[in-house]
């Protein structure tokens, strides 16, 4: 829930034309700008995936929140190997 709240107060800001680095015609940085953007955005999602996953796996954190993540994640796998 906190996900869904945080991102309607950073569209609320967008659309209400505060600071963003967003763009929505594509001569304003060009092509490149563009491919690099593709690129970082990639990068940046992967390596945050990877750093909080494995920030999860300290002790405390797996005992109190992720072990509910791998459980329903082993559940799927049992699953797949069935069928
Ligand atoms: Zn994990």
């Amino acid at each position: 829930m906190p996900c869904v709240a945080i991102s309607g107060f950073l569209t609320c800001w967008i659309k209400n034309g505060n600071y963003n680095t967003m763009y929505f015609r594509l001569d304003e940085y060009g092509y490149p700008y563009l491919l690099f953007s593709i690129v970082a955005l990639f990068l940046w999602l992967e390596a945050t995936a990877y750093y909080i996953h494995t920030m999860l796996h300290i002790p405390f954190f797996y005992k109190t929140l992720h072990k509910h993540h791998h459980r329903y994640l082993n559940q799927q796998l049992e699953v797949h190997e069935i069928n």
